[in-house]
Protein backbone atom coordinates (compact mmCIF):
# COMPACT_ATOMS: atom_id res chain seq x y z
CA UNK A 1 0.00 0.00 0.00
CA UNK A 2 2.80 1.93 0.22
CA UNK A 3 4.31 1.69 -3.35
CA UNK A 4 6.75 4.61 -4.41
CA UNK A 5 6.66 6.44 -1.12
CA UNK A 6 10.10 7.39 0.59
CA UNK A 7 9.99 7.41 4.32
CA UNK A 8 13.03 8.32 6.38
CA UNK A 9 12.97 6.70 10.06
CA UNK A 10 15.59 9.18 12.46
CA UNK A 11 17.83 6.59 14.80
CA UNK A 12 16.51 3.31 13.01
CA UNK A 13 19.81 1.14 12.91
CA UNK A 14 18.37 -0.62 15.95
CA UNK A 15 15.14 -1.21 18.17
CA UNK A 16 11.60 0.28 17.42
CA UNK A 17 13.06 2.39 14.55
CA UNK A 18 14.87 -0.69 12.87
CA UNK A 19 11.18 -2.50 13.26
CA UNK A 20 9.54 0.34 11.81
CA UNK A 21 11.48 0.64 9.06
CA UNK A 22 11.50 -3.18 8.05
CA UNK A 23 7.50 -3.10 8.15
CA UNK A 24 7.30 -0.15 6.46
CA UNK A 25 9.22 -1.45 3.51
CA UNK A 26 7.17 -4.43 3.96
CA UNK A 27 4.50 -2.61 2.98
CA UNK A 28 6.51 -0.89 -0.12
CA UNK A 29 8.11 2.14 0.65
CA UNK A 30 11.71 3.37 0.22
CA UNK A 31 13.46 3.83 3.34
CA UNK A 32 16.02 5.88 4.76
CA UNK A 33 17.61 4.55 7.63
CA UNK A 34 19.64 6.66 9.52
CA UNK A 35 21.81 6.92 13.13
CA UNK A 36 25.18 9.29 14.29
CA UNK A 37 27.41 6.28 13.43
CA UNK A 38 28.61 5.68 9.76
CA UNK A 39 29.73 1.90 9.86
CA UNK A 40 29.94 -0.25 7.15
CA UNK A 41 27.02 -2.37 9.12
CA UNK A 42 24.97 0.56 8.84
CA UNK A 43 24.63 0.49 5.27
CA UNK A 44 24.80 -2.91 5.00
CA UNK A 45 21.63 -3.57 7.03
CA UNK A 46 19.84 -0.75 4.81
CA UNK A 47 21.40 -2.86 1.84
CA UNK A 48 19.62 -6.15 3.68
CA UNK A 49 16.04 -4.76 4.04
CA UNK A 50 15.83 -3.23 0.36
CA UNK A 51 16.72 -6.94 -1.01
CA UNK A 52 14.41 -8.96 1.40
CA UNK A 53 11.46 -6.31 0.84
CA UNK A 54 12.24 -5.39 -2.74
CA UNK A 55 12.39 -1.31 -2.33
CA UNK A 56 14.95 0.81 -2.41
CA UNK A 57 16.66 1.16 0.84
CA UNK A 58 19.63 3.18 1.75
CA UNK A 59 21.62 4.57 5.09
CA UNK A 60 22.37 8.40 6.03
CA UNK A 61 24.32 9.19 8.78
CA UNK A 62 23.45 12.17 10.88
CA UNK A 63 23.44 13.50 14.34
CA UNK A 64 19.67 14.13 15.77
CA UNK A 65 21.61 16.38 18.62
CA UNK A 66 22.34 18.85 16.56
CA UNK A 67 19.31 20.83 14.42
CA UNK A 68 21.76 21.41 11.14
CA UNK A 69 22.28 17.38 11.11
CA UNK A 70 18.76 16.80 10.99
CA UNK A 71 17.90 19.21 8.29
CA UNK A 72 20.91 18.05 5.99
CA UNK A 73 19.33 14.49 6.61
CA UNK A 74 15.99 15.57 4.93
CA UNK A 75 17.74 17.19 2.29
CA UNK A 76 20.43 14.50 1.75
CA UNK A 77 17.25 11.88 1.33
CA UNK A 78 15.54 14.73 -1.31
CA UNK A 79 12.97 15.04 1.06
CA UNK A 80 10.25 12.39 2.19
CA UNK A 81 6.80 11.47 2.09
CA UNK A 82 6.86 9.69 5.48
CA UNK A 83 8.55 10.70 8.64
CA UNK A 84 9.30 8.56 11.69
CA UNK A 85 11.07 10.67 14.20
CA UNK A 86 12.12 7.45 16.42
CA UNK A 87 15.56 8.22 17.81
CA UNK A 88 15.72 8.59 21.41
CA UNK A 89 18.06 8.13 24.55
CA UNK A 90 16.99 7.87 28.02
CA UNK A 91 18.59 8.85 31.55
CA UNK A 92 17.08 8.77 34.79
CA UNK A 93 18.33 10.93 37.48
CA UNK A 94 16.63 12.99 40.39
CA UNK A 95 15.93 16.68 39.40
CA UNK A 96 17.90 18.27 41.57
CA UNK A 97 20.81 16.06 40.73
CA UNK A 98 19.97 16.14 36.99
CA UNK A 99 23.14 16.60 35.08
CA UNK A 100 22.84 19.59 32.30
CA UNK A 101 24.08 17.65 29.59
CA UNK A 102 22.07 15.07 29.71
CA UNK A 103 19.24 17.32 29.74
CA UNK A 104 20.03 18.94 27.03
CA UNK A 105 20.73 16.00 24.96
CA UNK A 106 17.88 14.17 25.66
CA UNK A 107 15.65 17.78 24.92
CA UNK A 108 18.25 17.58 21.75
CA UNK A 109 17.55 14.11 20.25
CA UNK A 110 14.09 13.24 21.82
CA UNK A 111 12.29 16.58 21.17
CA UNK A 112 13.87 19.17 19.09
CA UNK A 113 14.97 17.17 16.04
CA UNK A 114 11.58 16.15 15.68
CA UNK A 115 11.18 20.30 15.37
CA UNK A 116 13.86 20.55 12.48
CA UNK A 117 13.02 17.30 10.52
CA UNK A 118 9.60 18.17 10.12
CA UNK A 119 10.42 21.57 9.82
CA UNK A 120 12.51 20.74 7.03
CA UNK A 121 10.08 17.90 5.32
CA UNK A 122 6.99 19.75 5.03
CA UNK A 123 7.55 21.66 2.20
CA UNK A 124 7.64 18.60 0.06
CA UNK A 125 4.92 17.00 1.94
CA UNK A 126 2.71 20.11 0.79
CA UNK A 127 4.23 20.34 -2.65
CA UNK A 128 2.77 16.71 -3.27
CA UNK A 129 -0.21 17.36 -1.15
CA UNK A 130 0.25 14.19 0.83
CA UNK A 131 2.71 13.54 3.64
CA UNK A 132 2.96 11.69 7.14
CA UNK A 133 4.59 12.78 10.31
CA UNK A 134 4.69 10.19 12.96
CA UNK A 135 6.53 10.61 16.27
CA UNK A 136 7.47 7.91 18.63
CA UNK A 137 6.33 9.49 22.03
CA UNK A 138 5.88 7.11 24.75
CA UNK A 139 3.52 6.28 27.27
CA UNK A 140 5.76 8.55 29.23
CA UNK A 141 4.43 11.17 26.63
CA UNK A 142 1.07 11.02 28.55
CA UNK A 143 2.31 10.26 32.41
CA UNK A 144 4.89 10.72 34.15
CA UNK A 145 7.39 8.36 36.34
CA UNK A 146 9.88 9.96 39.56
CA UNK A 147 13.25 10.26 38.23
CA UNK A 148 12.87 10.61 34.45
CA UNK A 149 12.16 14.49 34.14
CA UNK A 150 14.05 14.97 30.92
CA UNK A 151 12.35 11.72 29.12
CA UNK A 152 8.58 12.77 30.25
CA UNK A 153 8.87 16.79 29.63
CA UNK A 154 10.78 15.97 25.90
CA UNK A 155 7.61 13.24 25.26
CA UNK A 156 5.28 15.20 26.34
CA UNK A 157 6.39 17.48 24.64
CA UNK A 158 6.51 15.73 21.40
CA UNK A 159 2.89 14.92 22.23
CA UNK A 160 2.30 19.01 22.43
CA UNK A 161 3.93 19.25 18.56
CA UNK A 162 2.34 16.67 17.13
CA UNK A 163 -0.77 18.33 17.93
CA UNK A 164 0.06 21.34 17.02
CA UNK A 165 1.70 20.28 13.46
CA UNK A 166 -1.46 18.79 12.70
CA UNK A 167 -3.38 22.12 12.81
CA UNK A 168 -0.93 23.77 10.74
CA UNK A 169 -1.32 21.12 7.95
CA UNK A 170 -5.01 19.77 8.72
CA UNK A 171 -6.84 19.65 5.09
CA UNK A 172 -3.77 19.54 2.97
CA UNK A 173 -3.53 15.97 3.04
CA UNK A 174 -0.90 15.68 5.85
CA UNK A 175 -1.25 13.99 9.15
CA UNK A 176 0.76 14.30 12.01
CA UNK A 177 0.30 11.76 15.08
CA UNK A 178 2.22 10.08 18.26
CA UNK A 179 2.35 6.71 18.59
CA UNK A 180 2.87 6.00 22.63
CA UNK A 181 4.42 2.56 23.46
CA UNK A 182 4.80 1.16 26.88
CA UNK A 183 7.61 -1.01 27.54
CA UNK A 184 8.53 -2.52 24.26
CA UNK A 185 10.88 -5.71 24.15
CA UNK A 186 13.93 -3.97 22.39
CA UNK A 187 17.56 -5.46 22.34
CA UNK A 188 18.38 -2.85 24.59
CA UNK A 189 15.42 -4.03 27.14
CA UNK A 190 16.27 -7.70 26.62
CA UNK A 191 19.88 -7.01 27.84
CA UNK A 192 18.53 -6.47 30.91
CA UNK A 193 16.64 -8.92 32.04
CA UNK A 194 19.48 -11.15 32.61
CA UNK A 195 20.76 -8.30 35.41
CA UNK A 196 17.45 -8.31 36.83
CA UNK A 197 17.10 -12.10 37.21
CA UNK A 198 19.95 -12.03 39.22
CA UNK A 199 19.67 -8.83 41.31
CA UNK A 200 15.64 -10.02 42.28
CA UNK A 201 16.55 -13.95 42.01
CA UNK A 202 13.98 -14.79 39.91
CA UNK A 203 13.50 -16.97 36.66
CA UNK A 204 13.04 -15.02 33.60
CA UNK A 205 9.05 -14.96 33.42
CA UNK A 206 8.27 -13.77 36.60
CA UNK A 207 11.10 -10.99 36.70
CA UNK A 208 9.50 -9.93 33.23
CA UNK A 209 5.85 -9.97 35.10
CA UNK A 210 6.51 -8.74 38.24
CA UNK A 211 9.83 -6.24 37.46
CA UNK A 212 9.60 -4.62 34.12
CA UNK A 213 5.84 -4.61 33.51
CA UNK A 214 4.63 -4.15 36.88
CA UNK A 215 2.85 -0.93 34.96
CA UNK A 216 2.18 -2.27 32.06
CA UNK A 217 -1.60 -4.36 32.73
CA UNK A 218 -1.05 -7.02 30.03
CA UNK A 219 2.41 -7.85 31.66
CA UNK A 220 3.45 -8.34 28.29
CA UNK A 221 5.81 -6.21 26.47
CA UNK A 222 4.84 -4.92 23.16
CA UNK A 223 7.12 -5.95 19.65
CA UNK A 224 9.17 -3.49 17.99
CA UNK A 225 6.46 -5.95 14.76
CA UNK A 226 3.52 -3.85 16.66
CA UNK A 227 4.67 -0.78 16.20
CA UNK A 228 5.99 -1.12 13.00
CA UNK A 229 2.63 -2.18 12.07
CA UNK A 230 0.96 1.10 13.95
CA UNK A 231 2.83 3.76 12.07
CA UNK A 232 1.59 1.55 8.96
CA UNK A 233 -1.84 1.78 9.83
CA UNK A 234 -1.34 5.63 10.32
CA UNK A 235 0.17 5.82 6.99
CA UNK A 236 -2.74 4.30 5.19
CA UNK A 237 -5.77 5.64 3.30
CA UNK A 238 -7.94 4.16 6.84
CA UNK A 239 -6.24 6.96 8.55
CA UNK A 240 -6.47 10.07 6.61
CA UNK A 241 -8.88 11.43 8.58
CA UNK A 242 -6.57 10.30 11.91
CA UNK A 243 -4.40 13.48 12.74
CA UNK A 244 -3.11 15.44 16.20
CA UNK A 245 -3.96 12.26 17.92
CA UNK A 246 -2.18 9.65 20.27
CA UNK A 247 -2.52 6.15 19.80
CA UNK A 248 -0.88 4.05 23.05
CA UNK A 249 0.37 0.62 22.50
CA UNK A 250 0.90 -0.05 25.61
CA UNK A 251 -0.64 -3.29 27.01
CA UNK A 252 -3.29 -0.84 29.43
CA UNK A 253 -0.26 1.49 31.09
CA UNK A 254 -2.06 4.52 30.43
CA UNK A 255 -5.89 3.31 30.83
CA UNK A 256 -4.70 2.88 34.69
P1 LIG B 1 17.29 2.00 20.95
O1 LIG B 1 18.37 2.52 21.82
O2 LIG B 1 17.32 0.59 20.49
O3 LIG B 1 17.13 2.92 19.67
C1 LIG B 1 17.39 4.28 19.66
C2 LIG B 1 17.85 4.64 18.28
O4 LIG B 1 18.17 6.02 18.24
C3 LIG B 1 19.12 3.87 17.88
O5 LIG B 1 19.03 3.52 16.52
C4 LIG B 1 20.20 4.90 18.12
O6 LIG B 1 21.32 4.68 17.30
C5 LIG B 1 19.48 6.16 17.74
N1 LIG B 1 20.09 7.37 18.26
C6 LIG B 1 20.47 7.65 19.53
N2 LIG B 1 21.06 8.87 19.58
C7 LIG B 1 21.03 9.37 18.31
C8 LIG B 1 21.51 10.56 17.71
N3 LIG B 1 22.13 11.50 18.42
N4 LIG B 1 21.32 10.72 16.38
C9 LIG B 1 20.72 9.76 15.64
N5 LIG B 1 20.26 8.61 16.15
C10 LIG B 1 20.42 8.42 17.47
O7 LIG B 1 15.93 2.30 21.75
P2 LIG B 1 14.41 2.01 21.37
O8 LIG B 1 13.82 1.38 22.56
O9 LIG B 1 14.26 1.36 20.07
O10 LIG B 1 13.84 3.52 21.31
C11 LIG B 1 13.37 4.13 20.12
C12 LIG B 1 12.37 5.21 20.47
O11 LIG B 1 11.24 4.62 21.11
C13 LIG B 1 12.91 6.26 21.45
O12 LIG B 1 12.42 7.54 21.08
C14 LIG B 1 12.32 5.82 22.76
O13 LIG B 1 12.17 6.90 23.65
C15 LIG B 1 10.97 5.27 22.32
N6 LIG B 1 10.35 4.36 23.26
C16 LIG B 1 10.93 3.16 23.60
C17 LIG B 1 10.29 2.30 24.50
C18 LIG B 1 10.86 0.95 24.90
O14 LIG B 1 10.34 0.31 25.80
N7 LIG B 1 11.90 0.44 24.26
C19 LIG B 1 9.06 2.69 25.04
C20 LIG B 1 8.51 3.91 24.68
C21 LIG B 1 9.16 4.73 23.78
Amino acid sequence: ILKGKIAIITGSNSGIGLGVAIELARAGADVVLNSFTDRPEDHALAEKIGAEHAVSARYIAADMSKGDDCRALIEKAGGCDILVNNAGIQFVSPIDEFPVEKWNAIIAINLSSAFHTTAAALPGMKAKGWGRVVNIASAHGLTASPFKGAYVAAKHGVVGLSKTVALEVAGKGITCNAVCPGYVLTPLVEAQIPDQMKVHNMDRETVIREVMLDRQPSRQFATVEQIGGTVVYLCSPAADQVTGTTISVDGGWTAM
